[in-house]
């Protein structure tokens, strides 16, 4: 078969064989192209024409393709949509070859390796994990190849869990082995955030050692020894700008799940996705994409150490202090480049002349920054200033060497400045002075032939000429030899012209191949600078995060938190700062927030829309303010430093799909239940509102029983179940608070203030009419509820004698409006009782999503 195809095709072939996940990018000529089922599929991703061309074979073989110089912006849709690019150039010289010429794949560019500034967001991270699974745990490791950080982290739990956790890092490509590709790719592919790729090797090569040198785990050395394979399978070529793993330890950081961190919505807000909205948003007001980074990095993982909060709030509090310092270090920090992605072209051998420019210029920013810390006090600051290099030597170096107007393209000339190298200057002095004598023939040529419009000119295929209109062409001296005829003119040649250029010529061929050669030392010089620069560049992302607290904690009045050693919250005045921050500041309600051992739980009442949701937001956004060590939203504040914070907050619609929100709700509740401690924070929204109304009332009581009882965590629970705020009277710890609401001439008005005791009424119906159902709805409801209410026994009894008896209460009156459909349905028909008997057979916590389905399908089939 193969046989029947021209060389050039069996070759592609061969090359394709070993790159089946990729989209083989086929140098020919100043192309890319791409054969067979790769065209096809290409040409629609790319919206490029699908031709064909004779292969050798009978049919002709599908083709497309894209110019070599325009390349990178449909690499970059392919990456962007999870493929994955294999870049096969001709590594050998056509003139040369004797048959096909060689060909090899020199890069495969996936979504999780790109480094190209056009493929990268500035201000994000583009992370790939290295994972390693042993029994019910991982090992994995987080790689930015853009910026050469590598972190390693160990997790115990489920997949499901793993996973939203590692997509929650916003990860673009998975590494694993065929195994874990295998049970994942569906969930995975699902969410379309992320691509799954094979590494079966996990054999850490000897080159590498030094990077995992700090840690002894031994699946997270095989983790580390999985990306190295994978990345040296894909980038082929050594990595001089990755940095040593950093082991992130989970007791030194506040553990944070994914449900947790998306409800919270510390990166991205719930509803539009986006950073607008987030904590992360708020608190972003850093000058340089590094420090953007650095922040995002802070706010997904608040710290567990007391002694570096502490520092880094002292910072804060002292950059508060100094108006004048913290403007002009902005100022100095704009002008600080992305130093860590240039240090990453710089170690690919791709920077260009303009990226060395960049990095001279963050380099004399150094100085001036150093300048205005050091008189800043705390340890913190001295740090700072410490690792603070300014390279000077590098930098005289580069702007010795490179031209401040260097081009983009290495090849175009104009990179290296004079005085840099002598040769250099001397072919340069030859070319110019060259230049100079041509300039001045001109005018010795027009006096000695008496001929005013003769010009010199310069073209690439003829060289210098010495151009004659028509007209003129009787006084035109003999030794003129004719070149070239144009309609109007002549061009002609002297032996002197072409004497001098043979030597300009000659020059600039020397000069654009020496500046080359040139340009390429001076870059694999500034390779050796690579781990000072980036200690340098760490400690400027670190300052810049830093004067953004500071910054964003004075202009909105944050006061420094005490951290508390008894578990103790105290917060005056505390605010949500993100609510605060888009609403009016002056129409926010401050609220206390009160726990100690003996009142460890507070069960929120009051009405939809009353603040439930944001007053238990605000205190976890405080913690994790506090844990990163920012100033918090409060007039002062006194809290622990919780190990973990797990929260059910709202309505979430599921990351990985498949789940139903109540499934959601009972798999974040589940979280919590089986993994806080009585350091942690436990905020529960609502909880059981996604079953019927008895059946999770009783799971809420159970489930602050239980927090209550095993854990002492700190929780907030809010709940429309006003039936349980009289488990205040037998759980000791737990207090009854509400939101208060009054109503003013038969309108609701929310006054969003937090007060001990409990709501009486609960509202619904009026934030039903503010939201304008239509009067007919309201009025309706009211009759209903007046019904209701009358049934209702004022006293709440142990919920499980409360749901048997008002159900058999509401079966006989006419409130069926009230009553789940499916339980009219058990008196009708014998099939759907089964079937609702299977429903309630089915242990819903135990299964995975696609038990799920399978059982929703079957009970489907039954029911059609
Ligand atoms: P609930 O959880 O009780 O239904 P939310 O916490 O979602 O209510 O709050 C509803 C809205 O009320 C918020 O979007 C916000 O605009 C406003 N709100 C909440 N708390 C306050 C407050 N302390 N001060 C001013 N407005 C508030």
């Amino acid at each position: 078969m193969m046989a029947q195809y021209t060389p050039m095709i069996q070759q592609y072939l061969s090359i394709k064989a070993a790159h089946q996940d990729a989209f083989l990018f086929f140098r020919l000529g100043d192309f890319y192209e791409m054969f067979f089922d790769d065209a096809i599929a290409a040409s629609q991703i790319l919206e490029i024409t699908l031709t064909s061309r004779d292969g050798g074979s009978q049919d002709r073989i599908p083709m497309c393709g894209v110019p070599y110089h325009s390349s990178a912006g449909y690499i970059k849709t392919l990456v962007e949509n999870g493929h994955k690019v294999a870049i096969c150039e001709q590594v050998e010289d056509p003139k040369q070859a004797v048959g096909v010429v060689k060909r090899e794949v020199i890069q495969i560019i996936t979504p999780g390796t790109v480094i190209d500034d056009h493929l990268l967001q500035d201000r994000e991270n583009n992370y790939l994990v290295s994972i390693e699974k042993e029994k019910e745990s991982y090992a994995y490791i987080l790689c930015d190849l853009s910026t050469g950080e590598l972190k390693g982290y160990t997790y115990s739990g489920n997949d499901l869990s793993f996973i939203q956790l590692l997509l929650s890092h916003g990860i673009k490509e998975i590494v694993g082995n065929k195994e874990l590709s295998d049970s994942w790719s569906s969930i995975v592919s699902q969410t379309g955030q992320a691509s799954i790729s094979i590494q079966e090797e996990n054999e850490l090569e000897d080159q590498f050692c030094h990077l995992v040198k700090t840690i002894t785990h031994p699946a997270l050395i095989r983790a580390a020894g999985r990306l190295f394979c994978y990345l040296t399978h894909t980038q082929k070529r050594s990595f001089q700008h990755i940095k040593m793993v950093e082991f992130q330890q989970n007791d030194k950081r506040m553990k944070l799940d994914a449900f947790s961190k998306r409800n919270l919505e510390l990166t991205e807000s719930i509803r539009a996705k986006g950073k607008k909205g987030s904590l992360l948003w708020l608190l972003d007001a850093t000058m340089t994409a590094m420090g953007a980074r650095k922040l995002k990095q802070w706010v997904e993982e608040p710290l567990f150490v007391k002694e570096t909060i502490e520092k880094r709030l002292q910072l804060v509090e002292n950059l508060i202090g100094e108006f004048f310092i913290r403007e002009e270090l902005k100022v100095q920090l704009k002008s600080v480049y992305d130093m860590e992605r240039l240090i990453a072209k710089i170690s690919y051998g791709n920077a260009s002349p303009r990226d060395l420019v960049q990095l001279k210029r963050s380099l004399l920013s150094v100085p001036l920054l150093k300048d205005k810390i050091k008189d800043i006090p705390g340890i913190y600051a001295a740090e700072l200033h410490a690792k603070m290099n300014d390279h000077k030597a590098l930098a005289d170096f580069l702007d010795s060497a490179i031209h401040d107007e260097a081009p983009i393209n290495i090849k175009d000339g104009g990179l290296i400045k004079s005085g840099y190298h002598e040769k250099l200057d001397e072919y340069k002095d030859a070319s110019s002075n060259g230049k100079a004598w041509i300039a001045s023939l001109e005018r010795q040529e027009k006096e000695a032939s008496g001929i005013k419009s003769l010009k010199i000119g310069f073209n690439k295929i003829f060289g210098y000429y010495i151009e004659v209109t028509k007209s003129n062409l009787s006084q035109v001296p003999e030794r003129y030899e004719r070149k070239q005829t144009l309609a109007n003119a002549e061009r002609y040649v002297t032996p002197e012209l072409k004497e001098k250029e043979r030597i300009i010529l000659e020059a600039e061929e020397k000069i654009s191949g020496l500046e080359y050669t040139l340009f390429l030392e001076v870059r694999e010089h500034v390779k050796k600078y690579i781990p000072g620069l980036q200690e340098l560049a760490s400690a400027i992302s670190e300052l810049d995060v830093i004067q953004s607290f500071a910054v964003i904690s004075e202009h909105y009045r944050y006061v420094r938190p005490t951290i508390s050693e008894d578990g103790k919250v105290n917060i005056i005045g505390g605010r949500h700062p993100v609510v605060e921050k888009v609403m009016d500041a002056q129409e926010y309600v401050p609220n206390d927030i009160c726990l100690n051992h003996e009142r460890s739980m507070l069960l929120i009442t009051g009405p939809n829309m009353a603040g439930k949701s944001t007053y238990m937001r605000q205190l976890a956004l405080t913690s994790v303010m506090m844990q990163i060590g920012c100033f918090v939203p409060a007039e002062s504040a006194e809290l622990p430093m919780f190990d973990q914070i797990f929260t059910r907050i709202g309505a979430a619609d599921d990351l990985v799909g498949g789940q139903s929100t109540f499934m959601v709700e009972m798999l974040e509740t589940n979280f919590a239940l089986t993994s806080a401690t009585e350091n942690s924070l436990i905020l529960l929204d609502e909880i059981g509102r996604g079953t019927s109304t008895y059946d999770g009332m009783a799971l809420a009581q159970s489930i602050i029983e239980f927090i209550h009882e095993k854990i002492s965590a700190k929780t907030l629970f809010s709940t429309h179940y006003h039936e349980l705020t009289v488990l205040e009277k037998s759980l000791p710890s737990l207090k009854n608070v509400f939101v208060s609401a009054v109503e003013e001439n038969g309108s609701l008005v929310f006054l969003h203030k937090v007060i001990d005791g409990q709501a009486d009424k609960s509202f619904g119906i009026q934030v039903a009419e503010l939201a304008e159902l239509p009067t007919e709805v309201i009025s309706r409801a009211k009759t209903i509820l007046q019904t209701y209410e009358n049934h209702e026994k004022r006293e709440a009894l142990p919920i499980q004698e409360v749901s048997a008896s008002i159900e058999e209460e509401i079966e006989e009156s006419q409130l069926s409006l009230f009553i789940d459909k499916s339980e009219n349905l058990r008196k009708k028909d014998p099939k759907e009782l089964d079937i609702i008997k299977e429903i309630k057979a089915l242990n819903v916590l135990e299964m995975t999503p696609l038990d799920a389905i399978n059982a929703l399908y079957k009970l489907q089939k039954k029911v059609k």
